[in-house]
């Protein structure tokens, strides 16, 4: 079990600031790679340290498959709306980026991504174009955009607060409006 050895090295050396007893790390001073390593996992766990860009990352983590559904859910919407242009579409990777930092710092968040992403993109396009998405359950009156609920929660949904109704779940704003994949 040299590993276990060595983590164990490593956490003591850390947690005393000093040299291990009877261990080859005087702490700080050329810490071999596989310490470097348990180091920087230890200090991860403990301190939070931003990621090293080591190349170990796993490329499928439920991280990233968290962000990729989300990713693939708001374009859904965009296409239903007829608004995924490539500029759109580059709003879409720009909350990408910023939300991928903000569930590294909060794993919990991993299932809120597709509802916060939803609506970056949506207050992005306010900024840009104008209300998106439009709703397509009130045929009169002012036009008025659908709002994300929850704002900060899993199984996010546009909803109309004006008639007060769901209309799809995000990604699913296709079957709503009628455009996109209709069987008809
Ligand atoms: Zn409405």
């Amino acid at each position: 079990m040299e590993g276990a050895r060595v983590r164990t090295l490593a956490a003591r050396a850390a947690g005393a600031g000093g040299f291990a007893p009877g261990g080859p790390l005087p702490c700080g001073v050329k810490i071999s790679f596989t310490s470097s390593v348990t180091l920087e996992r230890y200090f991860r766990i403990g301190l939070r340290v931003k990621t090293a860009h080591n190349g170990t990352m796993d490329p499928v983590s439920p991280l990233e498959q968290s962000l990729h559904a989300a990713r693939a859910l708001v374009l859904a919407d965009l296409v239903a709306g007829e608004v995924a242009e490539a500029d759109v579409v580059s709003l879409v990777e720009d909350s990408v980026v910023q939300r991928r930092w903000w569930v590294e710092q909060w794993p919990e968040g991993a299932g809120y991504v597709a509802g916060l992403v939803a609506q970056d993109v949506q207050d992005a396009l306010l900024e840009r174009y104008g209300r998106w998405p439009l709703c397509p359950v009130c045929g009169s009156g002012d036009p008025h955009a659908l709002d994300v609920e929850p704002e900060l929660g899993p199984d996010p949904h546009w909803v109309c607060h004006k008639a007060g109704v769901k209309v799809a779940s995000v990604g699913s704003l296709g079957r709503a409006t009628g455009s996109g994949t209709s069987s008809s």
